[in-house]
C-alpha cells in the first residue's frame, strides 16, 4: 500500500507520540453495540422513515459498555486494536472526541469514507473492502468482534475468527 486510505484514523501512538506499527497482527472490534451503548438511539430506526442523521448525531450521548472496555483493554500489548464502525465520516470528530473521553484503547478508526467505495451500500460490503485493505497493509486479523450476524458471516466467509455479541439492535 502506497498511501494511508483517507478514512483510517490512527490514534496518537502512546505517550512518546510514536506513530502506530503497520502490519502485524490486529484485532478488529465494531463500535456501536460492543464498545458504545447505542440503545437510547435506536429509536430513529423505527418506523416508516429511518432518521439515519438523527441516530448517527447522537452518537456522543452513548454511555460506554463497561464489557466493552473491558475487551479492548485486554488485547495484548503487541496487537493492534482497529475500531471498524459503520458511521459516516460526518461523525469522525464528535465519535474520536467520545473514544477519547471513555479512554478506549485503540490503534486505528476506520470509518465510512466520504466518497467513493464503502460510503454507502450493505456494511457488509464495507466492512469486507476494509478487511481486504487491514489485510493489503500487512495486518494479520486475530480476532473479530460485532453484533450484527450479518458481518460475522462476512468475517467467517473471509476466513476471520469472529465473535458474536448480541446487542439487540437487530432482528433475529
Ligand atoms: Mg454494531
Amino acid at each position: 500500500m502506497t498511501t494511508t486510505p483517507d478514512n483510517w484514523y490512527f490514534a496518537d501512538g502512546g505517550p512518546d507520540g510514536a506513530p502506530a506499527p503497520v502490519g502485524g497482527p490486529l484485532v478488529i472490534f465494531d463500535l456501536d453495540g460492543v464498545i458504545s451503548d447505542a440503545t437510547h438511539r435506536q429509536h430513529f430506526l423505527r418506523g416508516a422513515r429511518k432518521d439515519w442523521r438523527g441516530f448517527f448525531t447522537s452518537a456522543h450521548l452513548d454511555p460506554p459498555y463497561e464489557s466493552g472496555l473491558a475487551l479492548t483493554a485486554s488485547v495484548s500489548e503487541d496487537h493492534t486494536v482497529a475500531i471498524l464502525t459503520a458511521r459516516p465520516h460526518y461523525v469522525g470528530a464528535i465519535t474520536r472526541s467520545w473514544l477519547a473521553a471513555n479512554e478506549v484503547r485503540h490503534d486505528l478508526l476506520i470509518m465510512r469514507p466520504r466518497h467513493g467505495r464503502g460510503s454507502g451500500g450493505p456494511s457488509a460490503d464495507y466492512k469486507r473492502h476494509e478487511l481486504g485493505r487491514l489485510r493489503a497493509a500487512g495486518y494479520e486479523i486475530t480476532v473479530a468482534i460485532d453484533d450484527d450476524e450479518r458481518i460475522i458471516e462476512m468475517f467467517r466467509a473471509e476466513g476471520v475468527l469472529a465473535f458474536y455479541t448480541h446487542s439487540g439492535y437487530y432482528e433475529r
